[in-house]
């Protein structure tokens, strides 16, 4: 049955611990409530994107002036995946920038390093921006398990963020990958300057879709000086746990991920999220171009809420 704005409205307007408490209930029930998915992400292109994001440091249109690195060799992305998995990670991320890959010689070597980090035992992901249904199809032979593909925000709010292309070309693309047998990781972005409606459009849109993704990443957005939305107001913490414990009644079965901008929530934040459903994290200490928790960190967290870090391989 689809969700309505009003409904999911309703919800978020949950007394607070209200909200936490069903939130939580749906968790315990799709999923081991003391166990946290990790996966590190790594920038194998970066920079030079067309694309003009309002938030991103790789767009050419932004004043950032990030240097660009070409695509590493897939032994060098391999040796970082390798490291990543003694840290614990269950999945690996791979993430180039651009529109969409144009160049045969870089997609082979993608696909390269999606076989040799799923033969290393980890899940795999990439984010390429948009594809065609052959490399999709070539994708998933490879051994690709998840492709991420944000909406970024509302269908409303989505033309002050992007304007080369639009919410209907990202939806169609994350149905084409479905339709490959990939999984979709798919979230976005809040503290732009969009509104609580506008996050809980975007969540709604998430769940409305014919298979709502199987991970839902939500960053808090980190300023970066030069990109179109580096003084836009921070979203209130509460707001933040709010909306994730609406992403996990949403959508009870997708894992619900915070993705930049944890280094700034506190321990007591971030327990918050995971008692209202956050069951997915990175560790890596870079995400893409911006800070992330230091691996200790984490680490420490995790003992003090005794949580397990997930592990499929078990
Ligand atoms: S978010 Fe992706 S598509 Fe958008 S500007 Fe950055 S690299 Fe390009």
């Amino acid at each position: 049955m689809k969700i309505t704005f009003g409904k999911a409205l309703d919800i978020f307007n949950y007394p607070f611990f209200k909200l936490l408490s069903t939130a939580h209930e749906v968790h315990v029930q799709n999923f081991d409530e003391q166990s946290v998915q990790i996966s590190d992400i790594l920038s194998v292109k970066t920079g030079g994107c067309s694309e003009d994001c309002a938030y991103c440091a790789q767009s050419v249109r932004n004043e950032t002036k990030i240097p660009k690195q070409p695509m590493l060799d897939p032994e060098t992305v391999l040796e970082v995946a390798r490291r990543a998995k003694e840290r614990g990670a269950s999945r690996f991320c791979m993430s180039a920038s651009g529109r969409c890959m144009t160049s045969e010689a870089e997609f082979e070597k993608i696909c390269a390093m999606v076989t040799s980090v799923k033969a290393l035992g980890l899940e795999t992901c990439v984010t390429l921006g948009f594809l065609t249904e052959p490399q999709a199809a070539k994708l998933k032979k490879s051994g690709l398990d998840y492709y991420n593909h944000n909406v970024d925000t509302s269908p409303e709010f989505y033309s002050h963020i992007v304007s080369t292309r639009t919410i209907d070309d990202r939806i169609r693309t994350i149905e084409m990958i479905q339709e490959a047998g990939i999984n979709v990781c798919s979230g976005g972005i809040v503290g732009m300057g969009e509104t609580n409606e506008d996050r809980i459009k975007m969540l709604v849109l998430l769940a409305n879709l014919e298979i709502p993704p199987r991970c839902v990443p939500i960053n808090k957005l980190v300023k970066i000086p030069g990109t179109r939305v580096d003084d836009s107001s921070p979203i209130d913490d509460f707001d933040f746990v709010r909306m994730i414990a609406l992403a996990r009644i949403l959508m009870p079965k997708s894992y619900v991920k915070i993705a930049a901008g944890r280094n700034t929530l506190s321990e007591s934040t971030q327990a918050l999220c995971i008692f209202a459903g956050t069951n997915a994290l990175f560790s890596s200490e870079k995400l893409l171009t911006v800070d992330n928790i230091k691996d200790n960190a984490d680490r420490k967290l995790f003992d003090k809420l005794n949580l397990r870090i997930e592990n499929p391989q078990l």
